[in-house]
């Protein structure tokens, strides 16, 4: 991260490199022109000497040079944090428009972090009475699982059962009595060993496990009556965020610690080219080095102390708002509102701001360029003009004035999101 921070962002040197070749062969224009006049000139040439000189020198001046890149960077920083992705380390914004790999934390980050109810199914139809007894289970509870039951049940209106004789068992599930039989809610293998035929469940399961969900049975004596699924829910928008990081020609991993299983499951939901499964935590920050070594611009996704590392190591870090506090210190861009399409929104805004700059460097010296041979006396020899030095000053800030109207042009900027359906904003 020091070396990151410690580097000059390209723009930067481009405009070194310009003024490199533009301030001696302006100084060497001037020194000519005044020799020129000096000797060929028309009297009294000390003073046509002088002014010549002088007004290369003004105009040439590129003091509009100086307001290109952070006029831009200003405007581009406020434009993004508009978008609500805030911008903590200076070169992110211009790096982040050069961002060819985008690597994705799951937990948190892909998905909303914690589990909620993907699906359930009743076996006749009935899923008012189904999360009536779930939740009337569930709500004596400490389960994150039943957290999330609680939450469906409420969402859909169903009011818990009045279960009593309440009992967790570990590694099984569960069970209760109502009216006077054993509701049970839990895994297959229990329910099946307690004689209750599953068989007709059988699809709906398959379906929640495809999708990288637990999936639990729910049954009342003898009686199967559906099943929930429990999953860590992929967040609403973050399909379509990864379709616009593509669109944006940049390839999209997720490192996770999961198993293979889930990994895929999400992965293939969300149209991620490639995954990475059972990652240690700090093997994270090797995967984003390895990808740097082999020539990709990297950027890390991530929202727990286990991604500071990585963040820090990527070309570019963004941290999700909701995350922990030391993944946001750890990262270059830090994302408010949680959501996916910050990241698309932060590199589309960098690549609006680098174009920005690179009209206003074009800006800058473009008067200056055009005025030098009108102060040096060019046209003196045809039709007896000489610029004035104050009228040299004039067209000097006329560039200012440009870059400055450039810079601002940035404001009227949009990203794709207002263009895509299920824009978040
Ligand atoms: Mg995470």
């Amino acid at each position: 991260m020091k070396k990151a921070q410690g580097s000059k962002p390209a723009i930067g040197r481009l405009a070194d490199r310009i003024s490199s070749i533009f301030v001696p062969s302006v100084m060497l224009i001037a020194v000519v022109s005044a020799l020129v006049w000096y000797n060929v000139g028309p009297e009294p040439a000390v003073v046509h000497m002088m002014v010549a000189a002088t007004t290369v020198l003004i105009i040439a001046c590129p003091c509009a040079l100086g307001l290109a890149t952070p006029m831009s960077v200003m405007v581009g920083v406020g434009k993004a944090a508009e978008y609500g992705a805030l911008i903590r380390q200076g070169d992110a914004l211009q790096t982040a428009g050069k961002l060819d790999l985008v690597i994705l934390d799951k937990t948190g980050t892909i998905t909303e972090g914690h589990p909620a109810v993907t699906r359930f199914h009743a076996t006749d139809g009935d899923t008012g009475r189904l999360l009536a007894l779930a939740a009337g289970l569930e709500q004596h509870s400490e389960h994150p699982l039943a957290e999330a039951i609680m939450a469906k049940a409420k969402e859909q209106g169903a009011t818990p059962d009045n279960v009593t004789r309440f009992e967790a068992l570990n590694g099984k599930g569960v069970q209760g009595e109502l009216d006077g039989q054993t509701a049970r809610l839990g895994n297959r293998r229990w329910l099946e060993s307690e004689n209750i035929d599953l068989a007709e469940l059988q699809e709906e399961a398959n379906a929640i496990t495809a999708e990288a969900g637990t999936p639990l049975f729910l049954a009342l004596g003898n009686q199967a009556l559906g099943v929930v699924g429990v999953a860590d829910a992929v967040k609403q928008d973050s399909e379509a965020a990864i379709r616009r990081l593509h669109d944006a020609g940049i390839r999209v991993m997720m490192v996770t610690g999961d198993v293979d299983g889930t990994a895929r499951a999400i992965a293939e939901k969300t149209g991620i080219d490639d995954y990475r499964a059972e990652v240690l935590p700090e093997d994270k920050a090797t995967i984003v080095s390895e990808m740097r070594g082999k020539g990709y611009t990297v950027a890390m996704v991530g929202d727990g102390i286990n991604d500071a590392p990585a963040l820090a190591a990527a070309d570019v870090g963004f941290a999700i708002g909701t995350g922990t506090d030391v993944a946001i210190e750890s990262a270059g861009i830090t994302l408010m509102r949680g959501s996916l399409h910050g990241v698309a929104d932060a590199i589309e805004i960098s690549r609006a701001t680098v174009r920005n700059i690179h009209q206003n460097l074009f800006g800058a010296f473009a008067y200056n360029s055009l005025g030098i041979p009108v102060a040096a006396g060019l046209l003196y020899p045809l039709w007896g003009i000489l610029m004035s030095p104050i009228l040299a000053g004039a067209a000097m800030s006329l560039s200012s004035v440009t870059v400055v109207t450039n810079a601002n042009r940035l404001r009227l900027f949009k990203t794709t999101i207002n263009a895509g359906k299920e824009g978040n904003q």
